[in-house]
């Protein structure tokens, strides 16, 4: 069941996201299988893992060979889903590193998973459907 969007949430401040935001530069990273991802609302986000707490991002292509590019783990305390960690696996990471070198890499790809994990994860989505 994929995830809807929207909503700001802990653990980063809205704040600070849209003050670096304002200033920041449009530069895409690109999964191996060649397709581009210009922002963080292109990636796909799947919640199937409900065991593990764990939500994948997949590549929007639906012919990658690699599909899963990262996770999201979060844990559930007191009826709360709460962000633990959140990941782009290295094969995804290696190739972005080798195309934009390895600080500009570093710099968009932890934007881009902050901005999945405060704007485009529903928790309180994910809290309805891990119960
Ligand atoms: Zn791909």
């Amino acid at each position: 069941m994929p995830i809807s969007v929207g909503r700001l949430v802990e653990p980063f401040s809205s704040d600070m996201l849209f003050k670096s935001e304002a200033q920041s530069y449009r530069m895409a990273v690109q999964c191996p299988c060649g397709r581009e991802i210009k922002e963080a609302g292109e990636f796909k986000l799947l919640f199937l893992k409900k065991e593990l707490n764990e939500i994948d991002i997949l590549c929007p292509n639906d012919t990658c060979y690699l599909r899963e590019l990262g996770f999201i783990k979060f844990d559930v305390e007191n009826g709360k889903a709460k962000f633990r960690e959140a990941a782009f696996y290295p094969p995804f990471v290696t190739w972005n590193k080798s195309q934009l070198g390895e600080e500009e890499a570093d710099k968009v790809l932890k934007k881009m998973l902050k901005e999945l994990v405060t704007r485009y994860v529903d928790w309180n989505v994910l809290l309805a459907e891990a119960k």
